[in-house]
């Protein structure tokens, strides 16, 4: 298979004063492939999004989408390109319905460019289905619960139908069955609409459930790249975690 990967990072390096929150990382994601970023707190895993998505500019290292040198993009202009972090998206609207709610997500993130014939965004209905919300996209987003509204965020940042998507903690705030949820939806769109995914998620349970691939950080660098049984048995990675010599 020739194509490049989906996203392509190497020798990223980000210091604050004397800390190397991000210090030489190097990863690839192919596309369709569901991938976490796990680490302990202060591991770097955010200042690591910020440097994909661009909210941060690296002090070295270089970055592709799609095989297209990225690293001097502005944040919209990956955007534009399919590049998408979900926090990202403003937050719902809790006048408007769910259909207006996805409308602007659709329009947000992918700015008309000359020349370029846009894809059409899928409908409301589609949308709201493919994230398991079986509601009227003409009610109000207000007087959902707390996992609807997660599951609505959702449904906003595939209706941008990005490339990629990056999720900083999607399921913070969500009990274990929704959070099990919430991670099947997303791991059902990996697999039914070629999305690619990274993302961050503390509970280790959960991670090892739903992620094709698991990358271990820690110190800003990656210790562990690979299938989830093959982190969990990696003795640095075990050694971080349950504090084993
Ligand atoms: P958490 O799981 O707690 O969110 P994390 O893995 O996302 O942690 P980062 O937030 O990336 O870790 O932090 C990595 C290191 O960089 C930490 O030591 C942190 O204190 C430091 N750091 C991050 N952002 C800044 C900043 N803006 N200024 C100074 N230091 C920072």
């Amino acid at each position: 298979d020739a194509s490049p990967p989906v996203l392509r990072a190497e020798g990223l390096v980000k210091a604050f004063g004397g800390i190397r929150a991000v210090d030489g990382v190097d990863l690839s994601l192919d596309a369709g492939t569901i991938s976490a970023l796990i680490g302990p707190n202060g591991a770097g895993k955010t200042t690591c999004f910020h440097l994909l998505a661009g909210q941060l500019r690296p002090d070295a290292g270089r970055l592709w989408l799609d095989g297209r040198d990225i690293s001097r993009l502005e944040p919209h202009r990956r955007a534009a390109l399919g590049l998408a972090r979900t926090f990202q998206i403003a937050g719902v609207f809790p006048s408007l319905s769910l259909a207006d709610n996805l409308a602007l997500a659709a329009e947000a993130p992918r700015r008309p460019r000359p020349g370029l014939r846009r894809r059409a965004a899928p409908d409301a209905a589609t949308l709201l289905a493919r994230v398991g919300l079986d509601l009227d996209p003409g009610r109000p987003a207000a007087g959902l619960s707390y996992g609807q509204v997660k599951r609505l965020e959702l449904a906003m940042a595939l209706a941008g139908r990005p490339r990629l998507l990056l999720m900083d903690e999607p399921t913070a705030g969500l009990d274990g069955p929704e959070r099990d949820r919430l991670l099947g939806l997303v791991a059902g769109q990996v697999a039914e609409q070629g999305l690619t995914v990274l993302f961050t998620e503390h509970d280790v349970a959960a991670v090892f459930a739903h992620a094709g691939r698991v990358l271990a950080m820690a110190d800003g660098r990656l210790i562990a790249d690979g299938p989830p049984a093959a982190v969990a048995a990696d003795p640095a990675v075990q050694r971080l975690y349950l504090g084993r010599p």
